[in-house]
């Protein structure tokens, strides 16, 4: 127990250090440049990214790979321009690379019959020459202007575009889009890979380098879908349906940020716009989803801070063409910040106080809070490490994850908890009702049912002792002019009576009942005859002699009593039987008496 608190405490603390790593990684990757390369080999693909030659303008001589662009500037590549960007040249720019391919694979022009590259984000649109050859591009340059900055692309460069004497011109014509746009966000090529070489490596290297963010998608949308189902199946555990909310949206999140979206056939706008929503949703849902976990109420402050995230979707939603999101997207950038602070305060805090599901999930919060502040950087202060969000957010479900599971368990246990004690409620439950079942309520004595019960047992002692038990029953004479006489009330009150009078004189092991109205019946265990015909004749005068008081009267009854010895091989039915005929002639004789059921009319006592 102790040794797994302790393991559970390294786990911890080593996903903390992780995420300290992780953070330092960001800065660290800040500050390395990429280096320049030159294409030598053609059989492996080389990063085209660093300096480029650039200069803003719009010319189509500057395609030709004649065209000398030694006056040009230079610019890195990957990197944004400035937020006013090039408003003279109608935000065009042109970015130029000169290759040189080693003398060797000049002999063969079959060597450039596989060329590729490969062309990262750039905003907001593009077209790619190569030796003065137009290869394609993303978006549409004015005068359409149809932005189309996030599509990675890689295109074949035919053999022709190599010079003969080896030297291969790549040209970028850019478009950097609406001043109003640039403003925002600056523009230019701003992200993914910049590559070149072997055409189905590029293919490959790019289908490889998404394959993580779907996979991390499918495990989003198949967490998000599990969880709403089990919502559905648990409506009391209302966690599970914003876990399982977020989780879709992370998902979806997650498919708008990544190249297998293009699989789907929708416009850049509506990409851009379903990307949004999902981003700008994702802190209303965990607040929802982290003050469900940890049982507390939402106050009114934070609910209007929750829903401007939502205002902030809908807004998207509602507002023609992506102008809004540039409106949108640094405030609400800046309006997450306090997010940042306060969920892992929140988390810390109820950790601290003993809260099980906050010690559980604190480790993915601290990881998921190192990838925001990474990924927050990159957009406000210009870092270029890589974005560590889509592993904050597989952290922090993870951590979810688990503590669900966890959450699960306890309802269960309680739930089982439950059930233990309402079955130990329902057996007592049976057992106070089967025994009300053996009972007379007047009397508190054994019943019919209940007195059959305990005679077969006797009778199985008799099979196996030999000793016989005998049976007497009792009846109370002319009873029924008792109760005219006296009331029913009465009436009860001695039966009542009776029955305590009775119980009182028999021995332990003797088993008396209320047979049915007015009679009562008597087992004796290992008893004669004779030793009944004593034990009747002793309950017989105390019934004579007892001075009944009910209502300021004193009144007194009489009973006569049959009796029957079980013989071996007998029925208890039998043995009924012979005592019931016996009381009978007992009644004929005149009553108060006892009758044993080989009574003669001769034996007749008191
Ligand atoms: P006998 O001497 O032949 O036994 O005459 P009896 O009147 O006692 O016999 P009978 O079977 O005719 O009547 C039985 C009476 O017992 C009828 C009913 O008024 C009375 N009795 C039966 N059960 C109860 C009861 O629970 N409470 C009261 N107060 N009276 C009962
Ligand atoms: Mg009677
Ligand atoms: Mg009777």
């Amino acid at each position: 127990m102790q040794r797994a608190s302790r393991a559970r405490k390294n786990y911890s603390l080593a996903i903390v250090l992780a995420a300290l790593l992780l953070l330092c990684g960001g800065v660290w990757a800040v500050r390395v440049d990429a280096p320049r390369l030159t294409v030598e080999n053609i059989q492996e693909t080389y990063s085209l990214k660093g300096s480029w030659q650039f200069l803003p303008g719009d010319d189509m001589a500057w395609a030709s790979p004649d065209y000398d662009d030694s006056g040009w500037g230079s610019k890195l590549v990957p990197g944004r321009w400035d937020k006013q960007g090039y408003p003279e040249s109608n935000q065009f720019a042109w970015y130029r690379l000169t290759l040189k391919f080693d003398e060797s694979l000049l002999a063969d022009r079959g060597n450039f019959s596989h060329l590729g590259a490969r062309i990262g984000q750039i905003m907001n649109a593009y077209e790619l020459y190569a030796g003065g050859e137009f290869l394609g591009g993303v978006g549409k340059l004015p005068p359409l202007s149809e932005p189309d900055y996030d599509r990675t692309l890689v295109y074949a460069i035919p053999a022709s575009a190599v010079a003969e004497d080896g030297t291969l011109v790549l040209a970028l014509r850019v478009w950097g889009g609406s001043d109003f746009a640039l403003s925002h966000w600056g523009a230019g090529p701003h992200g993914g890979d910049f590559r070149i070489g072997d055409y189905a490596l590029l293919l490959e290297a790019s289908f490889l380098s998404q394959l993580p963010g779907l996979l991390a998608c499918v495990l989003f949308l198949g967490f998000g879908c599990y969880h709403i189902y089990l919502y559905r199946r648990n409506p009391q555990i209302q966690v599970y349906l914003w876990y399982g909310l977020l989780a879709l949206d992370i998902g979806i999140y997650s498919l708008m940020t990544n190249q297998w979206r293009y699989s789907a056939n929708l416009s850049f706008l509506t990409f851009e716009k379903i990307e949004f929503v999902a981003i700008y949703l994702v802190p209303a849902l965990v607040i929802q989803m982290f003050w469900s976990l940890l049982d507390l109420q939402i106050g009114k402050l934070l609910r209007i801070y929750q829903s401007s995230f939502v205002v902030a979707a809908v807004l998207i939603v509602l507002v023609p063409g992506i102008d809004i999101h540039y409106y949108t997207l640094e405030p609400w950038q800046y309006w997450i910040v306090p997010l940042l602070f306060f969920i892992p305060s929140l988390v810390i805090r109820e950790a601290y106080k003993g809260h099980p599901e906050a010690r559980t999930v604190l480790a993915g919060v601290m990881i998921f809070l190192a990838a925001c502040i990474s990924d927050l950087m990159i957009d406000l202060a210009g870092w270029t490490s890589a974005r560590f969000m889509p592993l904050g957010f597989v952290a922090i479900m993870v951590s979810m994850a688990i503590s669900l599971a966890n959450k699960f368990t306890t309802v269960l246990n309680d739930l089982e908890g439950q059930v233990a004690q309402r079955t130990s409620d329902l057996s007592t439950a049976n057992r106070q009702l089967a025994e009300v079942a053996r009972r007379d309520p007047l009397t508190s004595l054994l019943n019919r049912r209940g007195f059959s019960d305990e005679a077969q047992a006797e009778l199985g002692r008799f099979v196996r002792t030999g000793r016989e038990p005998s049976l007497i029953l009792a009846d109370l004479d002319s009873f029924k002019e008792f109760n005219d006489q006296n009331g029913h009330a009465c009436g009860d009150y001695v039966l009542q009576k009776v029955a305590r009078l009775l119980g009182d004189r028999v021995r332990n092991m003797d088993e008396l009942a209320r047979w049915g109205g007015e009679e009562f019946m008597l087992l004796l265990p290992e008893t004669s005859s004779e030793g009944a015909a004593q034990a009747a004749e002793k309950l017989r005068s105390v019934i004579e002699s007892h001075e009944f008081e009910y209502d300021g009267l004193q009144l007194s009854v009489t009973m006569t009593f049959g009796i029957s010895t079980f013989r071996s091989g007998e029925t208890l039915e039998a043995c009924i039987a012979r005592a019931d005929a016996a009381l009978y002639k007992g009644k004929e004789a005149g009553r108060n008496r006892v009758s044993p059921d080989n009574y003669s009319g001769l034996t007749v006592i008191g």
